[in-house]
């Protein structure tokens, strides 16, 4: 059995991640989401189990200590992790899974996971993300601020992503994350068995 691909996609908050993921699985009906844990507060429409596993600070502190999480990192003041278990059995039935998560996750998922496909969105402009992220009307002024005021930082990382995809239209960012997905599907060291079936 093939292990399945693990995708990771970040990109500064407002650049379209959520809403990009939520196209994508629409029609990838074989790539699983993982959900996370956070100990931010649901917002309007957010479910438990779905969107976030929304946590208290003690619980998700304890799954830290019992080594619960894949990677785990503060995103502006509050915790957001990925849990490991669901993450491993995936793979090893060789489904395939995307994590939505910031840099500092990404970042640490890369060196435990390298064989992961790692893929960074971009906004078309730094003018354009600001007016996304105050379209959205999710954040306060500080939350904003901080958002805002991360994100060159984030975007400069995205160096260490194997794929960059502007997020101009969204159904352009999509159709290049597909590609991207086949393309890694088709890879030699995935298929070494077909060769075999010829000799
Ligand atoms: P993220 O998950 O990266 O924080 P969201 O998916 O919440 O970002 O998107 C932020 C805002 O930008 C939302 O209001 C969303 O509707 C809007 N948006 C996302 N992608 C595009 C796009 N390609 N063009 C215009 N607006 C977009
Ligand atoms: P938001 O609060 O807008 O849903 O997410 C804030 C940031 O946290 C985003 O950059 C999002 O990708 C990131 N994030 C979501 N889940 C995880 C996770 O499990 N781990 C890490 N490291 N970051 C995450």
């Amino acid at each position: 059995m093939k292990e399945g691909l693990l995708v990771v996609i970040s990109g500064a908050s407002g650049t379209g991640k959520g809403t990009v993921c939520k196209k994508l699985f629409e029609t990838e009906k074989k790539l699983a989401f993982s959900v996370s844990a956070t100990t931010r507060a649901p917002r309007e429409g957010e479910v438990d189990g779905v969107n976030y596993w929304f946590l208290k600070k003690e619980r998700f502190e304890e799954m830290i200590e019992a080594g619960e999480f894949l990677e785990w990192a503060k995103v502006y003041d509050n915790y957001y992790g990925t849990p490991l278990k669901k993450v491993e059995e995936r793979l090893k039935n060789g489904e395939d899974i995307l994590l939505e998560i910031d840099t500092q996750g990404a970042l640490n998922v890369m060196e435990k996971m390298p064989k992961g496909v790692f893929i960074f969105l971009l906004p078309p402009s730094l003018a354009e993300l600001k007016r996304r992220i105050e379209g959205r009307g999710t954040e306060t002024e500080e939350s904003l601020k901080k958002r805002l005021g991360a994100a060159k930082g984030e975007i400069a990382l995205g160096e260490k992503y194997q794929y960059l995809v502007v997020n101009d239209e969204i159904e352009n960012a999509v159709k290049s994350i597909k590609n991207i997905l086949k393309a890694e599907k088709l890879k030699s060291e995935r298929n070494l068995n077909l060769l075999e079936e010829l000799k």
